[in-house]
């Protein structure tokens, strides 16, 4: 099993030893405000081999490089006025962008899966932190096996990855609980690869332009490899948009009205009883792991409003439904 260092028990304690291992071109798992991330030296072709060997991801899934501040990712990549006003306005927090590399970058190609492109984000918290005491770059993807549920706490990273890691970080359950959004501007048109952390809505609210959704289903996939069917896989199977719950079942309930048959399931959770899409995200991962730990032949879920942090609720519950034998890589 893993050693696990609580930030509580000291910051200095945690970000030295997270330092040690990272040096050492080991992948460390640690706490964001998303998810618990597998990180590891962006510029170390060692280290972010160990991050696909331990995860078990296709290499040709590019990672998200993980900054300091904006002025770390500028020395990385160029950033159109666009780009750098949302980097200025949404940073540090949920929001990946997707940026040309700069040639004098020191980021391996193996983190880029060979892209002229990077994808950049600054998190909130241990994470900056940590990159700015190591002084580079840290291509982290989530800390689970591909394919599987995001961990939102460190317990979660240590029953999956436990035993191929040498060190977690607790920072305790991770305030957003889903992904970042992953953005691309291009002739000053905003793409949204991935819906994520930050809501859609919020974007265009600040950008004063709509954000551009793929026009053919599926077609940020091309864009952003990693974006592909069957995902955050449980052993059970997910039924989506459920009004009613089987004996055998487990069910995800949102909001305040009671699902038929739910008294005769296996579990019942509810990941906002008050309708709230942020607490709702926030418990989404968990209560699946939570849901699936029942043994349940299918997760049920409940309709979840497509709008706001919906948006991406609705995208990792399509994927944890999706058949499982889906071609395409899992990540
Ligand atoms: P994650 O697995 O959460 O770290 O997110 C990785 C996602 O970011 C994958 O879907 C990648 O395809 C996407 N991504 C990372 N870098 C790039 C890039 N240069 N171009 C397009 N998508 C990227
Ligand atoms: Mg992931």
């Amino acid at each position: 099993m893993a050693r696990i260092i609580a930030i509580g028990d000291g910051m200095d304690e945690a970000i030295n030893a997270a330092s040690v291992i990272l040096a050492l071109g080991r992948p460390v798992a640690i706490p964001t405000e998303t998810v618990y991330g597998l990180a590891a030296d962006a510029t170390n072709p060692a280290a972010i081999t160990s991050i696909y060997e331990t995860k078990g991801r296709p290499r040709f899934n590019p990672l998200i490089c993980h900054m300091a501040d904006l002025d770390m990712a500028e020395q990385h990549a160029e950033f159109d006025p666009l780009s750098r006003r949302l980097a200025e306005h949404f940073w540090p927090g949920p929001l990946t962008l997707v940026l040309a590399l700069k040639p004098e970058s020191d980021i391996h190609p193996l983190a880029t899966a060979g892209l002229d492109s990077v994808g950049i984000r600054v998190p909130v918290g241990f994470t900056g932190d940590l990159i700015r005491h190591f002084g580079r770059p840290l291509a982290a993807p989530s800390a689970n096996s591909s394919g599987k549920i995001s961990p939102t706490s460190a317990a979660h990273v240590d029953g999956d990855l436990g035993d191929r890691i040498n060190l977690v970080i607790d920072g305790g359950a991770c305030e957003v609980g889903v992904e970042s959004t992953i953005l691309k501007v291009e002739d000053g048109e905003i793409h949204l690869l991935r819906p994520g952390g930050v809501s859609v809505e919020d974007i265009e609210a600040f950008a004063g332009v709509p954000v551009q959704r793929p026009k053919i289903a599926g077609a940020a996939i091309i864009e952003a490899p990693g974006m592909l069917a069957s995902h955050y896989a449980p052993n059970a199977g997910v039924r989506l948009n459920a009004t009613s719950v089987g004996r055998l079942e487990a069910l995800l309930n949102f909001g305040n009205t009671a699902v038929a048959g739910q008294d005769d399931s296996r579990m019942v959770l509810n990941l906002s009883p008050a309708g709230d899409l942020a607490e709702a995200a926030a418990n989404l991962f968990d209560y699946l792991k939570q849901a699936d730990a029942t043994g349940a032949v299918a997760i049920a879920v409940a309709p979840v409003p497509d709008t706001g942090l919906g948006e991406a609720i609705n995208d990792r519950l399509v994927r944890a439904a999706a058949p499982r034998d889906a071609e395409g890589p899992v990540e």
